[in-house]
Order: C-alpha cells, then structure tokens, then sequence
C-alpha cells in the first residue's frame, strides 16, 4: 500500500521540482483588470462573456462537480474530456527511459495511444474468460518499471464492471498509480471506487458529462484524486484548459440532475430491451451483461454484417479486432426509435 510519501516518489523528479505557469487569472477575478492583454469591450458568444480567460482554478465548476459526486472539490480537476486526464497522468509519471504502463484487454483504446504518443511502452496482460480483472495475475507478473496500472469499469467494449475487491488487493499489494476509468458508471449499479481514494492516495478516479450528462460535445471529464496530487495535475494542465462555455455548460448540467436520471433511466431500459431482443435472435450472442450504455454481441461473420447494417444506415461498431472479441459488434443505446431501427435492420440482415 502506498503513503502519499510513496506516491509522490512515483511522480517524476522534473515535474516534482516544477513551478508552473502563473497566469493573470490565479489570484484576482474581479476589479479593473488590465493584467491579461485581455479585450476589455464585453463580448458575448449564446448567453455567455467570452472576452475575458476563464477561472484557470475552475472554483465554481469543480464545487458543482463535488456536489454531484460528494468528493471534496480540492480532489477533483476538470479536463477537456476525461482523455485529457490520461494525458496529465502521462506527463506526470511516465519517464520514456525506462517506465512502462499496464492494460488489461480488451479495454479503451486511448490508453495505449497515449503511451505511442509519448514513447512509453505498454505492458499487456489480459481480463479473463468473464472478461474479469483477477489481482493476482497482475501481481505475479507486474514488473517494477510499470508505473501506471490502467482499468476500466465498466469496461469498454465489455461493458461489464471491474471486481472492486480485486482492486483493493491491487491497492494493498502494488506500489504504482491505480487509474479507474469510470466515464460509464452512471448507467451501472455500482457505487464509485473514488470512497477509496482518502485510504489509498494511488488510487487515481476519472469520469465524464460525456456519456451519462450528453455533454460529450462540450468536452469535460474529471479526476478525483488525492489533493496533494491535484497539484500536480494542475501544475501540468495548460493554464485555460477549459473555455468558460465548457465550465458554464458544465455547472448548468451538473445543477439539473434530474434531467440526467431521467435520460439514464431511459437508456438503462433500452438496454434491457435491446438485450432481451438480442437474446431471442438466432446466431446473436451477448457477451456480457452490460452495466453501460452499449452491448457487446457476437455473431458469424460479424464484419459482413456490420457492413450490411452500415449500407443501411445503422452505424455501430466492428471489436473484432481486439484481443477475446472476435467476430464481436458493439452497439450504443440509442433513442427508442433509433433502438427499433436497429433492431429491423438487424433482424433483416440475418435473415436475408
Ligand atoms: N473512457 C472510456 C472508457 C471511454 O469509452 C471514453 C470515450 N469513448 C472516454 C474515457 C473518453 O471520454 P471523454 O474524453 O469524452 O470524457
């Protein structure tokens, strides 16, 4: 288990002595602000001033987003999606010379994007038969240069949530940075790993209003972490990561919960729907239960099947490429129509 002690020597020595920018907007708000090179004539863009930088702190928008998740807000940081955070992960542990990162298959692609981007080799180890992360596993084979451990739950392209006691065995056992990428929690049954992150300063938490909120086109997604790391999440991020249309947008989203319940509920009952429909089609075979707002399915020939449905219209997802998934197609939830669309076509293509 680590101390923050610990997890501090993980970060790298350069960004450990970094200063950071100081931008004009870090200390003063308000008053008459001449500090920015900033157009002082109001500009207004929907409803919104635009000619000033936004909060570079981004105060109102992470107190909102700590009354949405019962996080303290000086554990939480926003980021242009929650792919800007793995981005901020790499900046701060990952030395080219020498460390490496850990996946488990089939999982997000971004991860390991991100690590070809900064030359930072991927260390691959595999989700079992039930698509299942087993703690052991990793920790008989878990070298010392693996600095970051990347999980998803649930999982994409899965769909299925990550054992949380096998986490905590990870935590207890492992001395490198634990990530849980929880951007489809909201459609599962689970309660956030983040309850953890006081008792284990490793634990690394990101979310999303991509998904559940339907704001992916603003661009926000969240860590919640140890405070003491959030300084150097701060540290690293560019000063005005997020526009103050993205934090404003955000604040209204996260104000108006009900509204997000009520789509989430609806999108869990299609789910089901669409599952149950799945589940009576000869050839179709569901691969997990999805706790998220897609399923994964297999059938034969699913690359020529995908592409029947795509001259039709029906845009879904080819995953027979990815380790344990092939011949799979995966679905978003859409609207009820679109759901019956699909689920025509589908039916349609199967039997032609
Ligand atoms: N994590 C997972 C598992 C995802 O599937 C996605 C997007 N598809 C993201 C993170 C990134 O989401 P965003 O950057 O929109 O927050």
């Amino acid at each position: 288990m680590n101390t923050f002690d610990e997890v501090l020597n993980l970060v790298r020595p350069g960004i450990r002595r970094l200063k950071g920018y100081t931008c004009a907007r870090d200390k003063v708000k308000e008053g008459v602000l001449l500090d920015a090179n900033e157009n002082p004539f109001p500009r207004w863009q929907g409803g919104t001033q635009v000619n000033r930088y936004p909060d570079p702190h981004q105060d109102e928008l992470r107190n909102a987003l700590s009354r949405f998740t019962r996080f303290p807000a000086s554990g939480i940081l926003a980021g242009s999606g929650s792919d800007e955070v793995f981005d901020w992960l790499f900046k701060i542990f990952c030395n080219p010379a020498g460390d490496s990162v850990a996946i488990f298959e089939p999982t997000y692609g971004m991860y390991e994007v991100l690590a070809d981007i900064y030359g930072i080799p991927v260390k691959r180890f595999q989700l079992d038969q039930e698509f299942q992360f087993k703690a052991e596993y990793f920790l008989d084979k878990a070298g010392p240069d693996i600095k970051i451990l990347f999980l998803c739950s649930p999982n994409n392209p899965t769909g299925n949530l990550m054992d949380a006691d096998e986490v905590v065995k990870v935590l207890d056992q492992w001395n490198g940075i634990v990530v849980v990428d929880e951007a489809y929690i909201e459609f599962s049954e689970a309660t956030s790993i983040s309850r953890l992150v006081k008792q284990y300063p490793s634990l690394v938490v990101t979310r999303t209003l991509s998904k559940a909120f339907g704001a992916a086109g603003i661009r926000l997604g969240y860590v919640l972490a140890d405070p003491g790391l959030i300084e150097f999440f701060l540290k690293v991020k560019l000063p005005y990561n997020l526009n103050v249309m993205t934090q404003k947008t955000g604040i209204r989203a996260l104000g108006n919960v009900h509204e997000a319940v009520e789509q989430i509920e609806l999108i869990i009952s299609e789910r089901k729907r669409i599952g149950s429909e799945l589940a009576l089609m000869d050839g179709i075979e569901i691969v997990t239960d999805s706790q998220a707002n897609f399923i994964l399915f297999r059938c034969s020939e699913a690359t020529t099947l995908y592409e029947k449905l795509f001259n039709q219209g029906i845009v879904i997802r080819d995953r027979g490429t990815q380790y344990g998934l092939f011949n799979c197609l995966r679905v978003s939830v859409g609207t009820p129509e679109e759901n019956d669309l699909f689920l025509a076509q589908l039916r349609r293509c199967l039997n032609e």
